[in-house]
């Protein structure tokens, strides 16, 4: 798995773009400001984007969606429970005094525990609401490796050392703490976390040192 990361500002949102080495199929998660720099990356590592998934609804997470549709013209993944904020983005921007373009329909909302594939590899998504009602985190992993044997793309719901934020509409600090336990904290100590802001860091380093999670 080929793992390649751009963030920019004024969010510094993490994308990623997650590529099959051997069949060079591609995934694009959270396509945000930093889309422009992924794109070219696209074309350099000689992949193919078949899917764009997002983890949340925030802006931040979804201010490149329309470009990415653009370019790869490939369907988008999303949780029911952030369609109201999805479709609510314009306005989500004008909160912040940005001004951003109306983003592309979702083509297909999450099943329950539904696992996805790109080449070699599976998708796990798991619904992690808590720092908004539809939030999700996507385990990664080789289709022939264990169940448990995954990277991590957590949107906002676990940082190095943080948690994602609760005060935003929908948000609730019991319900992202017992979704962390119970999707993220079940992943044994190596798993590489992917956050959606800030330097990756994993499931045992947290577990012994995040504050949040004591
Ligand atoms: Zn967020
Ligand atoms: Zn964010």
């Amino acid at each position: 798995m080929k793992i390649v990361t751009a963030a920019a500002p004024p969010f510094f949102e993490n994308t990623y773009l997650v590529v099959c080495e051997e069949t060079r199929e591609a995934i694009l998660i959270d396509p945000g400001d930093g889309i422009g720099e992924i794109i070219g990356q696209v074309t350099s590592h000689k992949s193919h984007v078949t899917k764009i998934l997002l983890t949340h609804a925030h802006l931040d997470h979804v201010s490149g969606v329309a470009t990415a549709k653009r370019a790869f013209n490939v369907p988008v993944w999303l949780h029911k429970d952030d369609l109201v904020l999805y479709n609510a983005v314009v306005n989500q921007g004008r909160m912040f005094g940005i001004a951003i373009e109306p983003q592309p329909p979702i083509d297909h909302f999450y099943k329950p525990n539904e696992r996805l594939t790109f080449g070699r590899y599976v998708v796990d998504v798991r619904h992690t609401p808590g720092h908004c009602p539809g939030g999700v985190c996507l385990a990664v992993g080789r289709a022939d490796a264990a169940d448990d044997d995954r990277e991590l793309f957590v949107g906002d719901t676990l940082f190095a050392g943080s948690i994602g934020r609760t005060d935003l509409p929908g948000g609730n600090l019991e319900v992202l703490l017992t979704a962390i336990r119970r999707q993220l904290l079940v992943f044994p100590d190596a798993t590489i976390v992917h956050s959606g802001h800030g330097p990756d860091t994993t499931v045992g380093e947290e577990r012994a040192s995040n504050p949040f999670l004591r």
